[in-house]
Parts: C-alpha cells; sequence; structure tokens
C-alpha cells in the first residue's frame, strides 16, 4: 500500500466557529464540502478531541470562513495549533457574528457559510457533521482559495495532529535543496526555510535561520528562536 495516494486528494483551508451559552470557539479544518444542491448540504469532519467539536454537539450550528491564500501563519496558527480551553481565539481576531451570535472569521476570509447541523456522525477519532446551508455571503477580501496543498508548499505548513489527514510518521516531507539549513520548530513542526524567508514577520526570503533577529517567533504557535532545531 503506498499511503502517498491520499495526497492526491486536494482539500481547502478553513475556519469552522461556533457558540455555546456564551464561550465562542473556531477551528482550523480542512475537511468540509457540499454534498447536495437541493436543498444545499454540506459537511465539516472534525477531531473529537477538539473543544469546537464539542460544543457544536450541542449548539447544533457552525459557520465555515473559507481563508485566502493571504492568511498568514499567525491567523492558522491560533486556530490551528492552539486550544480554546487555553485562549480566546476571537480576542485579536477581526470577526463578526450572526443574529443568534455565532461567530464568523472576517480576517484574511473570502467568504463564509453558516450551516444548522441535520446529522451527526461518529466515525471514531472524529465526528462528521452534516447540516443545510442558512446564510452565506462574500467579504471584501480578494484573492484566491486557499488549499491545504497551498498552506504546505508556499507557507510550510504542518498538519496538526488531529487533522483528519494526519498520517504520523509514515511519510517524511521531502527536502528542497539550498545550502542554507532548514529549521523546524520543536513544539508545533513548523519549519522555517530560508529560501521563503517569513514574510508575514518581516523575515525576507533568503534569510538564513542563524541571520533571524533573536525576538523573532514561530509563526505558527509563538515559541522563541531557540525551540528550534536544524533539519538533517
Ligand atoms: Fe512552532
Amino acid at each position: 500500500m503506498e499511503l502517498k495516494s491520499l495526497y492526491n486528494l486536494t482539500y481547502g483551508m478553513y475556519i469552522v466557529s461556533t457558540e455555546f451559552e456564551g464561550k465562542k470557539n473556531g477551528q482550523i479544518a480542512n475537511v468540509a464540502g457540499q454534498i447536495t444542491n437541493n436543498p444545499i448540504k454540506l459537511f465539516i469532519c472534525l477531531n473529537n478531541n477538539n473543544l469546537t467539536t464539542e460544543l457544536i454537539k450541542k449548539r447544533k450550528a457552525f459557520s465555515i470562513s473559507i481563508l485566502s491564500e493571504e492568511a498568514n501563519m499567525k491567523l492558522i496558527g491560533k486556530f490551528g495549533f492552539k486550544s480554546g480551553k487555553e485562549i480566546d481565539k476571537f480576542q485579536d481576531t477581526e470577526y463578526i457574528t450572526t443574529k443568534d451570535n455565532i461567530p464568523i472569521v472576517k480576517e484574511s476570509s473570502l467568504s463564509y457559510l453558516v450551516v444548522d447541523v441535520e446529522t451527526e456522525l461518529n466515525v471514531g477519532t472524529h465526528t462528521v457533521f452534516i447540516g443545510s446551508l442558512r446564510d452565506a455571503n462574500l467579504f471584501e477580501n480578494k484573492g484566491n482559495p486557499m488549499t491545504y496543498a497551498y498552506y504546505h508548499l508556499v507557507k510550510g505548513g504542518l498538519t496538526e495532529k488531529n487533522a483528519p489527514t494526519f498520517i504520523e510518521n509514515k511519510i517524511k516531507k521531502e527536502t528542497i535543496g539550498g545550502n542554507m539549513k532548514k529549521y523546524k520548530c520543536t513544539v508545533c513542526g513548523y519549519i522555517y526555510d530560508p529560501a521563503k524567508g517569513d514574510p508575514d514577520s518581516g523575515i525576507k526570503p533568503g534569510t538564513a535561520f542563524e541571520d533571524i533577529p533573536s525576538d523573532w517567533k514561530c509563526p505558527v504557535c509563538g515559541v522563541t528562536k531557540d525551540m528550534f532545531e536544524p533539519v538533517e
């Protein structure tokens, strides 16, 4: 069996959000889609350990924000690698809410969908939520929707261990040439690639890891430079 075959499936980059009894939360999801047209129904798939999953089970409604390629790693890191059990993800995030208080991330989003859950399917580690489209609209942000492949290849992003598509240690990321070493965050797995730099934090492409200012932080999880190690 060649697990690399799975890599030809395509996914997006979304932020799924909800609210229950005053607690708002949201998370990055890469598995979501429209499954019927009349009426319009959609599905998402979330890890059972995640707070958002817990809240959607109670609230029975959620929003999907479709991220643009411009979305920075700080936003993705906050919604993808941090837990709402520890931080309020919406505190410094640009968002709007539905009339009944469901948050919708506006920052770096091209459009949004609001879904009322009708079916909940427990598939073991994850839950698939299926529901009808209640509302949809475009934000004024322009650009292309970010695909999961773009996130990996261009943004240097890693798969969070709770994502449905995570394959533990089975496929090693291929390293692409260049003389300067790549460095990996030991906390979240983000790889600093000197060829790409970290433009979101003002680090130009072509900057060696050693030349990054000491106050620079991991764009995904926020730890300091000393938490990085060279990639062999
Ligand atoms: Fe990190």
